[in-house]
């Protein structure tokens, strides 16, 4: 199985140099060349599996340069090493019509585990292999969940090292804590005077660093990143699709060959893709609903055919997906095009130069026939969240509620009844302060700090504070660096010595 690019570069990748080198020269993103197909025969055999199993199966399509006991190690090593529950992601029924696939048991209680957990893994196996690669040195900036994700998977791999920026204004006390108490022998965080467009200005120009890019060279480290647009972060995602499907056959709820239906809270478009693959490759889905928050960039795109980033840019409380330009689109469109590179690379052309794009009804349509969409604003939000807890005395953070809102606004408007997932992309306790006052009402955390109201929401609910959130503050703080945009190529530099 070779990669290519969305934009049609000639040059076709193995796997482990699409993960390694992350982004094709062109600009494009890593796609399959052909993709995999599981017959009703695999499906049976599929249903009776593990998570593991299943993980190693699927993976084995896509990554056929990893032998089977390679693949195998990746994921033990990710999900079979203590850091997820034996079942690493549960499905939580609520109804005869609805189930919550619970993405966040791993090490940093947000679903970007699921890929962050295992894409390092893939990465020290790739390096053995590519005659192009031989350490990696990742840098990422952060405006909070991904910074902590990366640094969990990435401590201690090898041959990887792992440098984290972070602004000093702009993440929350409890995502602060989370990075800078981070063990390692492999990894740096810092913070950043300044916002996060600083601290993401200041690692793009250290990637643009031709020169800089030779004297790491030179040293033998090659800089990549670890943001959702790596393949190798992206077919993780696949997995769950086909197991949360299991899990409903395995219950009950559904026979094999029944269809399905997702919903999934958006952002940059990797998660909701990821179902689209699963679909692609054999699942039967029916329809995937993509839920945006009051940046609902995307949601109009699938409505109208009409890109348009130009809008204000809203912070809301469901901060992971405030995002006007959502990378992994381009992918769907490349595929929904019939593969069409040149109207892709025009695409991206109109969007870098005028903030926008159109697609003409046949694409539009055929957009239209998988996926539908619809935002929540943060009003709905809450009163998702909190009818959730009053229906079900279920307890949902407001990623995971724009989710459910916008699909039951599908509910209402197609009559659909077909059963559903709703994927569950972070923990309540993560966004307690949000969900406490949701459910409990503002006097409930008022004067309160986010560990004070964490400890009261597990009180009030019975619920257990997951166990990375838990004692946070009694950690020793490990990183105290702080720096200038202007200096991060120096910390970078020192770092990789
Ligand atoms: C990243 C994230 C999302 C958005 O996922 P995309 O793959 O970027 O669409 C949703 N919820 C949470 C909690 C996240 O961290």
């Amino acid at each position: 199985m070779m990669y290519k690019s969305t934009r049609g570069y000639p040059e076709k990748y193995s796997f482990s140099d699409a993960v390694l080198t992350g982004i094709a020269p062109d600009g494009g993103l890593f796609v399959p060349v052909e993709f995999p197909e599981f017959n009703s025969q695999d499906m049976d055999r599929l249903s009776k599996m593990n998570y593991c199993q299943l993980a190693s199966e699927i993976f084995s399509r896509f990554a056929d340069d990893f032998t089977k006991e390679e693949l195998e190690t990746c994921v033990k090593n990710a999900y079979a090493d203590g850091s997820f529950p034996e079942e690493p992601t549960p499905l939580s029924v609520l109804s005869n019509t609805l189930s919550i696939l619970e993405l966040w048991h791993g090490p940093t209680s947000a679903f970007k585990d699921m890929a962050l957990q295992i894409l390092p893994e893939f990465m020290s196996v790739a390096i053995k292999k590519s005659k192009k690669h031989n350490k990696i040195a990742i840098l990422t900036a952060t405006s909070g969940d991904t910074g902590k994700a990366a640094l969990a998977g990435f401590k201690d791999a090898e041959n990887v090292k792992i440098m984290v920026f972070y602004p000093a204004e702009g993440v929350s006390e409890m995502q602060k804590t989370q990075m800078i108490t981070q063990e390692g022998e492999n990894l740096s965080v810092i913070a950043v005077r300044g916002n996060f467009d600083d601290a993401q200005t200041g690692v793009k120009n250290i990637f643009g660093d031709k020169e800089f890019a030779q004297t790491l060279k030179e040293r033998g480290y090659t800089l990549s990143s670890a943001n959702s647009i790596n393949i190798g972060r992206l077919l993780p995602q696949v997995v769950y699709y086909y197991y949360a499907y299991f899990a409903l056959v395995r219950n009950g709820n559904l026979k094999l060959g029944d269809k399905i239906n997702f919903a999934v809270p958006t952002g940059n478009f990797g998660n909701i893709l990821a179902c689209y693959y699963a679909a692609k490759t054999g699942l039967p889905v029916n329809k995937i609903v993509c839920a945006t928050n009051d940046n609902n960039v995307v949601s109009d795109f699938l409505n109208t055919g009409v890109y348009n980033s130009k809008r204000p840019f809203i912070l809301t409380i469901s901060p992971a997906m405030d995002i006007l330009i959502s990378s992994n689109l381009e992918r769907l469109l490349y595929d929904v095009s019939g593969e069409n590179s040149e109207a892709v690379s025009g695409i991206q052309q109109d969007l870098k130069a005028n903030g926008v794009y159109s697609v003409d009804k046949e694409l539009s349509d055929a957009i239209g026939s998988y996926f539908w969409s619809s935002s929540s604003n943060q009003t709905e939000c809450r009163k998702t969240i909190q009818s959730i807890h009053r229906e079900f005395n279920y307890l949902v953070d407001p990623h995971t509620a724009v989710g459910i809102d916008v699909y039951d606004k599908y509910v209402i408007s197609a009559g659909d009844t077909t059963p559903a997932v709703a994927v569950s992309t972070a923990s309540p306790f993560k966004f307690n302060k949000t969900v406490a006052e949701s459910i409990f009402g503002e006097d409930s955390i008022k004067d309160k700090n986010e560990f004070d109201i964490l400890k009261e929401l597990s009180d009030k609910t019975g619920w257990e504070i997951p166990v990375p959130l838990r004692d946070l503050d009694k950690k020793p703080i490990l990183h105290k660096r702080i720096c200038n945009v202007a200096d991060m190529k120096n910390e970078v530099d020192n770092f990789l010595q």
